[in-house]
């Protein structure tokens, strides 16, 4: 450890009245309320640094007393920000900023605070966490990547630790950590390098549950999701991992509950059959043709076969008639084929690594490892690609990140780009973004675009271009859209003879170390979009020499170049935030071509026919005011587009999670024996089935009241989660069905909630009947049996989906969620 105390630059050198005029009254009105609270905190700097380290600790005991003598975390605030900016001088020789004050007070009232990159947005969250930990809630830091989480947590977790908090990881495939304290041996280094290397002394392997017990847990938003999913399937209550949602801070907000906003998570679980089919399918789509057969609805994603088209794959399947109820799974194969084949383009939309499909996420050019589209596109693509088709997968569980989120008592966010979102984080999550202004002032040059004809002339101008700033020694940072475009451009530096490190956000934690050594002299990166995300570029290099960094900025600072324009402007603002850190020189330049993707799709016929008439050579720019404005113009239509489209997903999802609140409650007070409840499930159970009540009456008696229960406990656990795998099945069907009804006028969305309403009472109505079937069935014996050390109690036999029904002298088997049916007309149940 070591106590450099560093000056403290005071954030009023901003007059409030420029500071108005560019950011608004909001950010400014709420900067205004905080200043006495900032002033409050470093009145009491002279003090707590008298504090012995002891001292210091204690008062995380002293807080928690307070709180549980009924003080509020907003009592403690001015004290709590003063220790904890007190223990990470102590631990990190790093001291809070004013600014960085402010934006932890913004992020403990459960707002986003627009921080610009290498504002320290790392070391702010350590504030309001430690605050909101105090109550013994848990406080949980969402990340981008699992890399970050490791590094956040081995970073930040000192200055928790110092004051005697614990911090859990949560990483993907089940891998989780606790804060280790300790290793002096290696202190030193961490706090040179902790920024971008993960010191995993520090991290101590631990079970997913210890890691959410810990005060504070670290973790990406698919992590904590899924694990909130899988909490909801377990059969047993020691199984749970998280203890609730009590506060959260969401790193990198826009890109989490925006851009991945627009993708559920899914929890699924394997069956196995169909894969003949899809490469059947794959087949027929290969011979159909673009035009004659189908046409593409780019914007849309989507392909709408013809009649010619339809005739031709009936003729190739032998099938009369491919639209007929029987056949209607057969129609749904056919066009997920042909849009695999027809709009999904690999090395755009995924790669093919080691015989696997993997999705690229459009927006961020990140690899989504292990996410599967749904509906069989995914196994149609695999199909497509002639790799191994993973078995079709039912959905157990999903949620959207919208609804996720919510579940927090408290939420709040970070990002260097907020503000372009606003609206949204405002109406979807009820969110409000404030805009803290940057420590120092912003020096940078973002320079207009540059234009050209065709990509080509694009990607040799920026060769050109680059390898003079190689040349100079001026660091160059290129951000690309995907890794195709990656590899086009690396193709045209090597021809320039350029010396470069390409990222394509495969690995993160190998790739934040290139990262963080962008900004040494005559560096040159390309990097997709999510590559090395949320490290810093630090001009000179980490660990760096005044001189060194002072040649760098010299030379004019990090230079950042944009290959294309991004579907959101805010994504092109992370980019060219990439450079200027901290007050830095830097300057950013966007080339973009008519042949770029946005151009083609959205760029209007006017902006072509006017590059055209001015005839220019391929490789000269046009930098032009009208251009740049139609580029923007887009920007904004895709922006409210994505918009749409994630309101969509969320009106969806909304109505389906009114359904998931209703049978997780019900799960949840199942799984902790809640007696109560159960007696009143019994009594429903013996209401619907008044025929088995003797039977079921019987057995409860003959195996006593406590394995009874048990049996109880663990029939209705697994026949809910059966019976909610096919009511999402059932609803994802709806989902469909509704918006190819939509056609006659009728509001798909106003269908689908009369239809789940529907499909919700036949779930209501099943549930109880197949618990009283398999009641009425459990063998006794084999119940009484000593027990295997296998956790399960009982193995409900597969056949318990069917019920035998009677009317007379026949007898029938009948499935158990249509058993109503048929007890209305007349028969009755066998027990
Ligand atoms: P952001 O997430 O806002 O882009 P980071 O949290 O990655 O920024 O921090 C950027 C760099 O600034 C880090 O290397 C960190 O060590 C440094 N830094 C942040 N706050 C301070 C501070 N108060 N004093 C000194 N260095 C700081
Ligand atoms: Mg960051």
């Amino acid at each position: 450890m070591y106590a450099t105390i560093l000056v403290a630059v005071n954030f009023f050198y901003i007059s409030m009245k420029w500071f108005t005029q560019l950011f608004g009254d909001h950010s400014s009105q709420a900067i205004k309320r905080l200043q006495p609270k900032i002033q409050a905190i470093n009145a009491l700097e002279t003090e707590t640094q008298a504090l012995s380290d002891g001292e210091l600790r204690a008062k995380t005991d002293e807080f928690k007393q307070r709180l549980s003598d009924g003080q509020t975390v907003d009592d403690l605030l001015v004290e709590a920000f003063a220790v904890v900016r007190e223990a990470a001088v102590r631990t990190m020789g790093m001291r809070h900023y004013d600014v960085q004050l402010l934006g932890g007070i913004i992020l403990h009232e459960g707002t986003v605070a627009e921080m610009r990159t290498g504002e320290g947005k790392t070391l702010v969250a350590t504030l309001p966490v430690y605050l909101n930990a105090l109550e013994g809630k848990g406080a949980h830091v969402v990340t981008v990547n699992d890399y970050l989480a490791r590094r956040d947590a081995q970073w930040m977790g000192q200055v928790y630790a110092f004051l005697g908090l614990s911090v859990g990881i949560v990483n993907d495939q089940n891998q989780s950590f606790l804060y280790d304290k300790g290793h002096e041996e290696v202190d030193a280094e961490r706090d040179e390098e902790g920024s971008y290397k993960v010191f995993y002394e520090f991290l101590r392997p631990s079970s997913r549950t210890e890691a959410y017990a810990a005060d504070i847990t670290y973790g990406t938003n698919s992590q904590f999701g899924f694990d909130y999913l899988r909490d909801n399937t377990v059969r047993r209550p020691e199984q749970l991992t998280q203890r609730g949602h009590h506060f959260a801070i969401v790193d990198e907000v826009d890109s989490i509950l925006i851009d991945e906003a627009r993708v559920p998570l899914i929890l699924s679980s394997q069956s196995n059959d169909a894969e003949d089919l899809y490469r059947t399918f794959a087949g027929v789509a290969a011979h159909l043709r673009e035009g004659d057969d189908y046409i593409v609805d780019e914007k849309l994603r989507a392909v709408e076969l013809s009649d010619e088209g339809i005739e031709k794959a009936e003729k190739i399947l032998k099938i009369d008639n491919i639209y007929t109820q029987e056949n209607i799974k057969l129609v749904h194969h056919l066009e997920t084929a042909v849009r695999a084949k027809a709009v999904y383009n690999r090395d755009q939309d995924y790669v093919v690594r080691d015989g696997e499909v993997i999705i690229v996420d459009p927006f961020t050019g990140r690899m989504q490892d292990g996410r599967r589209w749904s509906d069989g596109l995914h196994q149609a693509v695999e199909a497509k690609e002639g790799v191994t088709i993973k078995a079709e997968s039912k959905t157990m569980a999903s949620i959207t990140y919208q609804n996720y989120f919510k579940f927090y008592t408290k939420l709040s966010g970070m990002t260097g780009t907020g503000a372009t979102s606003e609206e949204e984080f405002r109406k979807v999550y009820g969110l409000d973004v404030v805009i803290v202004p940057t420590n120092r002032p912003i020096e940078r040059i973002d320079h207009n675009d540059f234009i050209y004809q065709t990509e080509a002339g694009k990607f040799k101008a920026v060769a050109v271009k680059v390898k003079e700033l190689q040349e100079k020694g001026q660091p160059v940072l290129i951000g690309t859209v995907s890794v195709e475009k990656n590899e086009l451009l690396s193709a045209y530096l090597t021809q320039q003879g350029i010396v470069h490190n390409m990222l394509n956000a495969k690995n993160h934690e190998s790739e934040g170390e290139f990262v963080a050594k962008a900004g040494i002299k005559g560096a040159v990166t390309i990097a997709t979009n999510m590559a090395g995300r949320g490290v810093d570029i630090k001009l000179g290099g980490p660990g760096c020499t005044k001189e060194e960094e002072q040649i760098i900025k010299d030379l004019g600072g990090l230079h950042v170049i944009g290959t294309e324009r991004h579907e959101a402007r805010r994504i092109d603002n992370q980019l060219r935030g990439r450079s200027g850190r901290q007050g830095d020189p830097g300057e950013t330049q966007f080339y973009v071509s008519l042949d770029d993707n946005m151009m083609r799709i959205f760029g209007s016929e006017k902006v072509k026919s006017m590059v055209a008439t001015l005839g220019m050579p391929e490789d000269m720019p046009i930098q032009n005011g009208f251009i740049t404005k139609q580029l923007e113009r887009a920007q904004e239509k895709i922006e409210g587009f994505h918009f749409d489209s994630r309101k969509h997903i969320l009106a969806y999802d909304d109505v389906l999670s009114h359904h998931r609140e209703i049978i997780y409650s019900r799960r949840h007070k199942i799984l902790f024996n809640d007696a109560e409840y159960l007696e009143t499930i019994y009594q429903q159970i013996l209401a619907v089935s008044p025929e088995l009540h003797e039977t079921i009456e019987g057995k409860r008696e003959s195996l006593g009241e406590e394995i009874f229960t048990q049996v109880m406990k663990d029939v209705t656990l697994q026949i809910i989660d059966r019976l909610w795998m096919e009511h999402l099945e059932v609803m994802g069907d709806t989902r469909q069905s509704v918006n190819l009804r939509a056609y006659g006028q009728r509001e798909p969305i106003v269908e689908y909630k009369k239809e789940s309403m529907r499909l919700f009472h036949e779930f209501e109505h099943t549930w109880l009947h197949d618990i009283a079937s398999i009641l009425g069935r459990i063998d006794v014996q084999a119940t009484l049996k000593p027990k295997t050390p296998e956790p399960e109690l009982i193995e409900i036999n597969n056949k318990s989906d069917t019920v035998i029904v009677v009317k007379g002298n026949e007898t029938k088997e009948v499935k158990s969620k249509k058993v109503q049916q048929w007890i209305d007309a007349g028969w009755q149940i066998r027990g």
